[in-house]
């Protein structure tokens, strides 16, 4: 899957997670000396690395715990082991690293083949023992992504979303995954710094090695590991077609977004760091629709303060000129906080104690980033949005708190503002479905289609082997997302839809049809979405989201949608 569009061409760098991923890579016959020296002086450093261990257990534990690094040295010892790994690298011409892990592998299997219950724990032992001879051998060329000399596509199995925002300040050009999902929050990332990324691409960060040549196409989802010079040369030609798109689209900023019929449409961005407001701006978005705050978490290891807070939004407030930020209340758990910085990972944990949920339990870290918020709304157009609602009661209960918080600031005699709007993100069925009521006690909605989608089609957003049953254009969504604009005009609230159906310009038309007047998106997309709204009347858009509704199938949706997008704004998708 194509997530972040562009194309990106550089040398592979194959990211280690916390297993060590050894791509098969071999060498030429004259580079088997150096490899067997290296291996050599791996084996020598992991030996006196375990011989001090063990006299330090000894004397801190005692001589018996002391005795499993006796076992580790007894294999390092085994001629015949050693000697299987020197064959490896010397006959089959593979390198060190490979050639350890494939014997070592293969001998830890045997051991979880034998019928007795030691043994399983002994093939943890040579696991623990590879790791400790790739250590020393990768350690000589390990790179980090950090001190990157060159330009690369990363390959990894995975990244989280807080890895993927630290590409920014590297010279990662692509990236490829083995997994994910078009709305994962890693995917949504890349599409803000416009890195070219295809995920799901199964065994990918083993069947490349670092140093080949790759090529990664995001528009068409595809990645290429040493190309031919005449596919090179074709990507080459891609490359410049796409700056030159770009560049015409660079045009656009400037112009207003109002439909053939006159109609002005607000288009705002999405940000997860303050920095990305001058984005939007360059983009000629008229705000932010959504910061997801929770992003300040997700880069450090320690719990934001409110001074921290409030200099992250003072920053995004300045830069957006007095335009409206629409600041989201911590968003965490699920995909957007690793399980294992939980004290007791979850089973379900897109269903589990995730965004206003966790907020609710957790008063003091909700309060010190209300605290922010409301500090900084005097500082601008901000206003308040909270995540996930299921109910009116979890509204209520964070209504309550938004409103000690405020006493709690007046009593300080800490300047806020009182009619600061609050909102409420509508991203799950029962709120959808329950939106009428909801509405007489907020000031906006905004639709989180990522979540919604997930939800109401019971489809993992993170999940690549679920992926193509994610669409918006399932008849369901589609009706949702008619009822919440319904129930929002009724109530005469403003409603603005923030999920990457937003940003996708085939569900414009559609959407405006619906009665959508706000569009908030990955900044990027800006001009792409603006050049369809400048092509299509309103009473047109109406026309063809009537005959949508009419539709049973998200196939006959989409394909629709594709058709007419395509008469109306060619150049659109
Ligand atoms: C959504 O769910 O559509 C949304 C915008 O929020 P997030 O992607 O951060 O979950
Ligand atoms: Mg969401």
């Amino acid at each position: 899957m194509g997530v972040s569009p562009g194309v990106a061409i550089a040398s592979g760098f194959v990211l280690e997670t916390e297993e060590y991923r050894i791509p098969r890579r071999t060498i030429t016959p004259d580079e088997v000396p150096t490899e067997l020296k290296r291996l050599d002086h791996a084996l020598a450093e992991s030996q006196d690395e375990l011989e001090k261990l063990r006299t330090d257990a000894v004397d801190q534990l005692g001589a018996e715990t002391a005795s499993i690094f006796d076992f580790h040295l007894g294999v390092l010892r085994d001629r015949s082991l050693i000697e299987q790994i020197h064959r490896t690298i010397a006959d089959k011409c593979y390198t060190a690293e490979y050639s350890v892990t494939t014997v070592l592998r293969g001998h830890a299997r045997a051991f979880l083949q034998m019928s007795n219950s030691v043994l399983p724990e002994r093939a943890r032992d040579i696991y623990d023992l590879e790791k400790r001879l790739l250590r020393h051998l990768l350690g000589e060329r390990r790179e980090t992504i950090e001190h990157l000399t060159e330009d690369v596509c990363v390959l990894a199995h995975d990244l989280t979303p807080s890895q993927t925002a630290l590409l920014a300040r590297s010279r990662v050009r692509g990236f490829a995954t083995d997994v994910g999902g078009r709305t994962s929050h890693t995917a949504i990332v890349a599409r803000a710094l416009s890195i070219p990324a295809v995920v799901g691409v199964s065994d990918i960060s083993r069947d490349v090695a670092s140093g080949d040549t790759v090529i990664i196409d995001g528009n068409r989802g595809v990645v290429i590991i040493n190309p031919d010079d005449l596919t090179r040369e074709e990507y080459n030609r891609h490359i410049r077609e796409y700056q030159e798109l770009e560049h015409e689209l660079e045009e656009l900023a400037s112009l207003p977004a109002v439909t053939r019929d006159g109609v002005q449409i607000t288009l705002m961005g999405n940000i997860e760091f303050p920095h990305e407001v001058a984005s939007v701006m360059e983009k000629g978005g008229d705000g932010i629709g959504l910061y997801r705050t929770e992003f300040l978490y997700l880069g450090s290891e320690t719990e934001p303060t409110e001074a921290e807070h409030l200099t992250a939004y003072t920053e995004a407030i300045q830069a957006a000129g007095g335009k409206p930020i629409v600041f989201r209340t911590l968003d965490l758990g699920a995909d957007k906080w690793s399980q294992a910085r939980r004290s007791e990972p979850e089973r379900n944990p897109f269903l589990g104690l995730r965004s206003i949920r966790f907020c609710l339990q957790h008063l003091p870290l909700f309060r010190t980033q209300l605290r922010a918020i409301l500090r900084a709304s005097v500082k601008g157009d901000v206003r308040v949005m909270l995540p996930l609602i299921t109910s009116t009661l979890e509204l209520r209960q964070a209504k309550i708190i938004i409103g000690d918080v405020m006493e709690d600031l007046e009593e300080e005699h800490i300047p806020f503002n009182r009619d600061v709007k609050i909102g409420i993100m509508i991203e799950t069925p029962s709120a959808a479905l329950t939106a009428a009521t909801l509405g007489k006690e907020v000031d906006f909605f905004s639709i989180g289609t990522n979540d919604l989608v997930q939800y109401t089609l019971a489809v993992d957003r993170t999940n690549e082997r679920v992926a193509p049953l994610f669409t918006p254009a399932h008849p369901a969504v589609v009706k949702l997302i008619k009822d919440i604009l319904k129930a929002g005009r009724r109530q005469g609230i403003g409603v603005s839809l923030c999920g990457e159906m937003a940003g996708d310009p085939e569900y414009t038309i559609l959407l405006l049809g619906l009665g959508l007047r706000t569009f908030s998106m990955t900044p990027p997309r800006i001009p792409q979405i603006k050049r369809v709204i400048r092509a299509v009347s309103l009473e047109k858009a109406a026309k063809i989201s009537r005959r949508v509704m009419t539709f049973d199938s998200d196939r006959q949706i989409l394909n629709y949608l594709r058709e007419e997008t395509r008469r109306i704004a060619p150049k659109a998708l």
